[in-house]
């Protein structure tokens, strides 16, 4: 089956398949890793790989720290206020979809978030991100927060914004690794890893340790970024079976020719998708601005309902699942995370183009 599902979303077969043949017997010791201590050697050397990995994939500097944290993203959206916020100081939130309006929501228990820029329209849709121009931003807030990605909308940040000093704090739960970034710009990212890089159960965060240093002491251990930052991501109990399905996500990466060659995939998908929607524009419509088409998340729309549903539908039929739009943005939504292949895009686009000859 090809599968297109916003997340959680396919894996790479050979992690999965390494999985598999690991199951039962981890390294010769007779049992599975998600059975071993999670202080023990065996699962030590897996997260510190992960770790490193990671590390050399993205670039990440010194100054930065990789977290395994858990709660998914919508942990994060809480998390972040309530280390670096107090009720008299405030944030700058970039408004560009549903995901940024459940952070911005929120940081309100916490402090006062202002929206900075949103790209919101009459009727509660966002078809692009904002321009530099746009924003208005306080050289006094505690960080400006953005969604690097808009999975439901299908718009992306392809040029980060320029936010002066003040900490760049990003959601990148459905863009994350989809190619190398300037890690140094950011004082925080975080990603739930089901979309472009593992199963649930693990968030990842890369925080500048500078900035979680700075984060709130008043507030219960466990949510504070540095309790995790101290115990290499090892204070409670991780998810280690999860981490370790990240580990092999990340070594498939590398042996792919790395970030590099993700972006060149990710690039040819979206161009693959976008050029069949362009070619039949007068069938397939694309709600987003050309500028901020996401490269991950490929929403149009059909001239009707009925027409939605039958793509839906015969594309089914031919092997193809997940590409129902998001409830609250219709249509058809194609998600092309890492682990979907350019000859699976190429498969749908050809679909795409016959949709049209036949019931167009
Ligand atoms: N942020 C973005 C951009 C998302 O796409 C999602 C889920 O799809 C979330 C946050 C919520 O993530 P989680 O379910 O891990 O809390």
């Amino acid at each position: 089956v090809i599968n297109f599902n916003p997340g959680p979303a396919g894996l790479p077969l050979p992690a999965l398949e390494r999985a598999r043949d690991e199951l039962l017997d981890f390294q010769g010791s007779g049992m599975s890793v998600m059975e071993h201590s999670h202080r023990g050697k065996e699962y030590e050397a897996v997260h510190d790989e992960a770790i490193s990995l990671l590390t050399e994939l993205l670039g990440i500097p010194a100054t930065h720290q990789v977290l395994f944290l858990t709660g998914g993203a919508s942990q994060q959206f809480a998390q972040v206020p309530m280390n670096f916020l107090t009720p008299d100081t405030g944030a700058d939130y970039l408004m560009t979809g549903v995901w940024s309006e459940k952070a911005f929501e929120e940081a309100k228990y916490y402090g006062k978030p202002r929206v900075a820029a949103t790209t919101v329209q009459p009727d509660k849709h966002y078809t692009r991100v904002p321009r530099q121009d746009e924003l208005k931003l306080d050289a006094k807030a505690a960080y400006v927060h953005l969604t690097s990605n808009n999975t439901i909308y299908g718009t992306q940040w392809h040029t980060f914004p320029d936010v002066g000093n003040v900490p760049l704090v990003a959601d990148m739960s459905s863009d994350f690794l989809w190619k190398r970034i300037d890690v140094s710009r950011f004082g925080l990212i975080y990603a739930g890893a089901q979309k472009n890089l593992g199963p649930s159960g693990v968030t990842l965060v890369v925080a500048d340790k500078a900035f979680i240093a700075r984060g709130r002491k008043d507030i219960p251990k466990f949510f504070r970024y540095t309790t995790h930052a101290e115990n290499n991501s090892l204070y409670n109990t991780p998810p280690t079976f999860a981490i370790y399905l990240v580990r092999n996500v990340l070594a498939w990466m590398k042996g792919l020719g790395g970030l590099e060659q993700m972006e060149r995939q990710n690039r040819e998908k979206a161009a693959l998708l976008y050029g069949a929607i362009d070619r039949n524009s007068g069938f397939y419509r694309a709600p987003v601005e050309r500028e901020s088409r996401s490269v991950m998340n490929v929403v149009f729309h059909l001239p009707s309902e009925e027409l939605n549903a039958a793509f839906v539908a015969e594309a089914k039929k031919a092997g193809m699942v997940g590409l129902k739009g998001h409830r609250t943005a219709g249509g058809i939504r194609v998600s092309t995370y890492n682990a979907v292949t350019v000859e699976n895009v190429r498969t749908l686009a050809t679909f795409m183009d016959h949709f049209v000859k036949t019931r167009g």
